[in-house]
């Protein structure tokens, strides 16, 4: 079973204790990080991009009503079918009603974490058909009955040897750890559900309100085919995906890929607009575009969640995340993990399931610095934490302790000299724990909540006053 966001914390611990899973994000998340970082300075005017982009995503947050009808407009001129969905439950119902209208059976999916929040694969499996993921990562995921653990790498938690084993018990590979093998065999299986689904169902990176046009990018050439090969296509998009114009695009090709993957470029990207108007072309006979909602209006309406929208969904605050690097993804128990998994989860569905989710992040601002689009996730989570104090009812976990410490701490520092007296104790106090000049594992509660997994420096022998008024820093005659 899936772990739940009601029981983060618990998840959290189960995950620690998982050294396997920790050697793998530790591998990915810094490659991942190295590699963006290598990409971003391959450019001159990162920074200027970054603003750049961050000024179209507030263009179009602030005017999001008038891109959107024009988007449609444009996309219906060329032959495509608007549908709009006011929740999951919405749209999961048209893409079902507009499958079975089909006559499909079988259906080829590309990755898209807008149909993950809407669990479209159970409401498409409860109507019958047969869903295949064709992206390598989500491929792999569902073999294993899982849920994705990273926005862009799926399948990031699982090891080399893992995905054999998977391949054997599930595809009835021979046993190998040889990569090309493993591809190989999954791309054999795919290319049959490509050639024999009667629908492609696929994401949408951007909507551009100038052309009608939807942009999606990928490595694996799987969209491709799951937008080229059935003749029907679905492409399921959160309504802040939309960019005012096609020139926008070039912006946001530079960062995306170089935040996500560390590439200069994806390998591929498609442009879609409308459908095919002649039999000679390529593409499907009809293109069906879900605009979905699903709490996305509520952001939009207040002027901190709002630059929640501007998300990209590229990846990169994720690796950057001292707690995803080392909990990964299926502890936060939500589609979206890590950083703004913490800020859209409780906004999608609430903080009765999902309050200890801000609290998640040590707000050391890692995710904020990496961010394409500027997002201040550290200030969404204060903002957030806070409605979580002040909702704060029977759902909300009461941290009683934690409280009155940081009463008591509010206390001390207000009084100067009380709080010297506090530092002069704790220093003979921490005699008892301090090794090797670091605190280390303290097994008394709470402090073991924060020692167990990390080293906590001492207290200096001179605080910053005693130094100062010996004389030892700074220059009292200036
Ligand atoms: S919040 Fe920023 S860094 Fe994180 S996934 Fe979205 S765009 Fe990428």
């Amino acid at each position: 079973m899936n772990p739940s966001s009601e029981t983060f914390d618990q998840n959290a611990l189960a995950a620690l204790a998982d050294k396997q899973l920790r050697g793998a994000l530790r591998n990915a998340t810094s490659l991942f990080g190295q590699r963006r970082l290598a990409a971003a300075r391959s450019l001159d005017n990162w920074e200027d991009l970054r603003s750049q982009a961050r000024r179209i995503k507030d263009e179009v947050l602030l005017r999001l009503d008038e891109y959107l009808l024009a988007f449609v407009s444009k996309a219906e001129s060329r032959g495509a079918e608007i549908h709009w969905a006011r929740d999951a439950a919405e749209a999961n119902k048209i893409i079902c009603a507009l499958t079975v209208e089909r006559g499909a059976k079988s259906i080829v999916k590309s990755k898209s974490m807008t149909t993950e929040e809407t669990h479209l694969n159970k409401a498409l499996e409860k109507a019958g058909m047969q869903v295949v993921e064709t992206d390598l990562g989500e491929y792999i995921i569902q073999l294993a009955d899982e849920t994705p653990s990273h926005i862009i790498a799926p399948a990031i938690h699982k090891t080399k040897k893992q995905i054999a084993e998977l391949f054997t018990a599930e595809l009835g590979m021979p046993p190998t750890d040889d990569v090309g093998q493993l591809t190989s065999t999954a791309r054999t299986t795919l290319r049959q559900f490509f050639a024999n689904s009667d629908v492609g169902i696929s994401g949408v990176n951007f909507g551009v309100a100038e052309t009608g046009t939807i942009m999606i990018v990928e490595n694996e050439g799987n969209i491709r085919l799951t937008t080229s090969l059935p003749r029907m296509h679905i492409a399921v998009m959160g309504i802040e995906k939309i960019v005012p114009r096609f020139e926008d695009l070039d912006v946001f090709l530079k960062l995306l890929p170089r935040s996500g993957t560390g590439q200069r470029l994806t390998t591929y990207q498609s442009l879609i607009t409308g459908v095919k108007q002649s039999p000679t072309e390529e593409g499907p006979e009809q293109l069906h575009i879900v605009l979905l909602d699903n709490g996305r209006s509520r952001m939009l309406a207040h002027p901190v969640t709002r630059q929640s929208l501007a998300c990209i969904r590229c990846g990169a605050c994720l690796n950057a995340c001292p707690v995803y690097q080392q909990i990964g993804g299926h502890a936060y128990g939500s589609v979206y993990p890590g950083p703004i998994g913490a800020v859209i989860t409780p906004q999608l569905m609430g903080l009765k399931k999902t309050a200890q989710l801000p609290y998640a992040s040590s707000l050391c601002g890692a995710c904020r610095e990496v961010c394409p689009v500027k997002i201040d996730i550290p200030r969404l989570l204060l903002h957030l934490r806070s409605e979580v104090t002040e909702r704060s009812g029977d759902h909300v976990p009461k941290k009683t302790v934690e409280r009155l410490a940081f009463k008591v701490w509010a206390q001390v520092m207000r009084r100067p000299k009380l709080y010297e007296l506090s530092a002069r104790v704790g220093r003979l106090m921490q005699r008892l724990v301090v090794k090797n000049k670091r605190i280390g594992k303290v097994g008394v509660p709470p402090l073991s909540g924060w020692t167990n997994y990390r080293d906590l420096r001492p207290i200096e022998s001179q605080s910053f006053r005693e130094q100062w008024r010996k004389g030892l820093i700074g220059n009292r005659e200036q």
